[in-house]
């Protein structure tokens, strides 16, 4: 699956609609020192789900809105769509086209959209479970990412073995069926109850 696009409107540096178009083959993205590269990948894993800003290098979900230079008002809100090609389906949707988009206001309130519809984060997360662009993935590596791989635990490693083996999709789903099992059993619990006091 190839990222063909992106769009960013007021995430972090990019305080104008400013549109990356990603060909076939490597694509490398250079300049100078503070110039904006990792704010590009910053906006990769933030639309695909990243909710700890400090993964972000920020410090509140605010400092990835455009905050404004001496000569530019601060912006009221961040947006970035990915565009992918599903040409293959590899995403499990009719579109060829996929777009996520999110966006984020200054009041903290957040949405989210498939193909310009609005979604859940969960959606998102479901769509791109197990392959290997999703929120965890090793797709975007951040700088520092490496060391910290390398010095995670055990039990955080297998996150990452198990995105790229492809099994995280059914452990989401399995807690969603093990959760509604025990609402059920609760229910009739209750019912039971009910039961007794009536005979
Ligand atoms: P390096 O090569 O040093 O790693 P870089 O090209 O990767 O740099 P980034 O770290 O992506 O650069 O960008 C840093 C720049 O983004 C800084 O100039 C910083 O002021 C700016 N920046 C970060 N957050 C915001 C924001 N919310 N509003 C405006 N500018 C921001």
């Amino acid at each position: 699956m190839q990222l063909l696009k992106m769009e960013l409107r007021g995430f972090k540096s990019f305080a104008d609609k400013t549109t990356l178009t990603f060909d076939k083959g490597i694509t490398a993205i250079v300049g100078p020192n503070g110039s904006g590269k990792s704010n590009i990948s910053d906006a990769i894993r933030w639309v695909m789900g990243e909710q700890n800003v400090r993964q972000l290098r920020g410090q509140k979900s605010e400092d990835i809105i455009f905050s404004g230079t001496e000569k530019r008002r601060p912006q009221g809100a961040a947006e970035v769509s990915l565009y992918f090609d599903n040409s293959d389906h590899q995403l499990d949707v009719e579109f060829t086209e996929v777009v996520v988009t999110r966006r984020i206001f200054r009041s903290g309130e957040s949405e989210f959209f498939i193909n310009k519809r609005p979604c859940r984060l969960k959606d998102i997360h479901l769509l791109f479970a197990d392959t290997g662009i999703g929120q965890d993935s090793m797709a975007v590596i951040g700088q520092n990412r490496v060391d910290r791989i390398l010095n995670s635990k055990p039990e955080e490693r297998r996150i990452i073995f198990e995105e790229v083996a492809g099994i995280s999709r059914y452990k989401s789903r399995k807690q969603d069926g093990l959760r509604k099992i025990e609402e059920t059993e609760h229910n009739l619990e209750r019912i039971h109850d009910m039961m007794s006091v009536l005979e």
